[in-house]
């Protein structure tokens, strides 16, 4: 198989990326990422996720134990976001940023990470996740529900402690449509079958692409990922969101959430940023949210232990990816690491 200058087409955003291996072997006078090698303490008076800490907008925090959710003080989305405006036209169209943002704290300890954390407690996290996204869905002013972990300094995170975000919000967001739509056209095509289940039992996936496989779950590697190390959590059956996870299919998606983090620490020989997407269906009444298949994404943003990705000038001019890795290999590294 040749390794070089294809373009892979992605079904889910339906757009293309390019796979340039030889990209990876330019000679690199940019910046080295190294992380951040400074321990943190178990308990950080000035970090406003910890237990008992008196946050910004005045609230403290309780003595908690495990995961903690609460309203983020400095929300993106706002429940009563203004609903005017002077300008609203064709040029300068309007509306208004409603919705709710929530903070999820994924231990008491300042210095913890996903990684760090016993069985117990990562399958609370989850399980938290999982409570969070029933109530706010169950909101009619909610029309989609995004769960996603920004981690390490290297993409900007300001607050070390162990958490994830909750982005509620009244309008379906651009990537969800693009996800809803390609989904329900692939299913129309296809006799109602699921694009992701689809894939799933593809015989490249199944032979070049799963990292791992359990019961409930299977890690793959998109054939057109987008990132060098890009992994996707895909259910072994049609699901459209945590809501229809069963007990122990929710418990075995944390254990795998916590070993793919793991395994990017291994890989990337440190406490590895990345940005990590839950992908609920929306939970406005659309019916084409009966053919999402609910995914964790991971988007790891370095490209080895110490380059990061950056978006250049034809990506960010032209939203086609260019991924320095062939993604066959990056499932063969990761599956060899995980001793699959
Ligand atoms: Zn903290």
């Amino acid at each position: 198989m040749s390794s070089n200058w294809q373009r892979r087409w992605q079904p889910l955003l339906e757009q293309w990326v390019i796979v340039a291996a030889t990209s990876a072997d330019r000679p690199w006078s940019g910046a080295i990422e190294s992380g951040l090698d400074v321990p943190l303490p178990r308990h950080d008076p000035d970090c406003y996720l910890c237990p008992g800490v008196t946050r910004a907008a005045g609230a403290t925090n309780p003595d908690y134990r495990g995961a903690y959710a609460f309203d983020n003080d400095f929300p993106t989305l706002a429940p009563h976001a203004p609903a005017d405006s002077n300008t609203n036209d064709e040029l300068h169209s309007f509306a208004p940023a409603q919705g709710r943002c929530r903070v999820l704290c994924w231990s008491e300890n300042h210095n913890d990470t996903l990684a760090s954390l016993s069985a117990d407690k990562v399958i609370d996290a989850i399980k938290l996740c999982k409570e969070e996204y029933i109530s706010l869905s169950a909101d009619k002013g909610i029309a989609q529900v995004l769960i996603f972990e920004n981690k390490g300094v290297e993409i900007g995170v300001s607050n070390l402690h162990p958490h994830g975000q909750i982005y509620a919000s009244s309008f379906v967001t651009d990537t969800a449509l693009r996800l809803r739509d390609s989904q329900a056209k692939y299913a129309k095509r296809h006799n109602g079958q699921c694009l992701l289940q689809d894939m799933l039992s593809s015989e490249h996936v199944k032979s070049h692409l799963l990292v791992e496989q359990n019961q409930y779950w299977s890690i793959i590697v998109p054939y057109a990922a987008r990132f060098s190390y890009e992994t996707w959590i895909v259910p072994n059956r049609k699901i459209s969101s945590l809501a229809e996870t069963s007990d122990a299919e929710m418990a075995e998606l944390a254990l795998c959430y916590q070993r793919q983090v793991r395994l990017y620490d291994n890989l990337f020989q440190r406490s590895a940023p990345n940005i990590t997407l839950l992908h609920n269906a929306p939970c406005d009444d659309n019916a084409d949210n009966e053919h999402w298949c609910f995914h964790v994404a991971f988007h790891p943003p370095l490209r080895d232990s110490q380059k990061l990705k950056y978006l250049g000038g034809f990506e960010s001019g032209t939203n086609n990816i260019v991924n320095p890795m062939m993604p066959e290999k990056a499932a063969d590294t990761m599956r060899k690491l995980a001793g699959k």
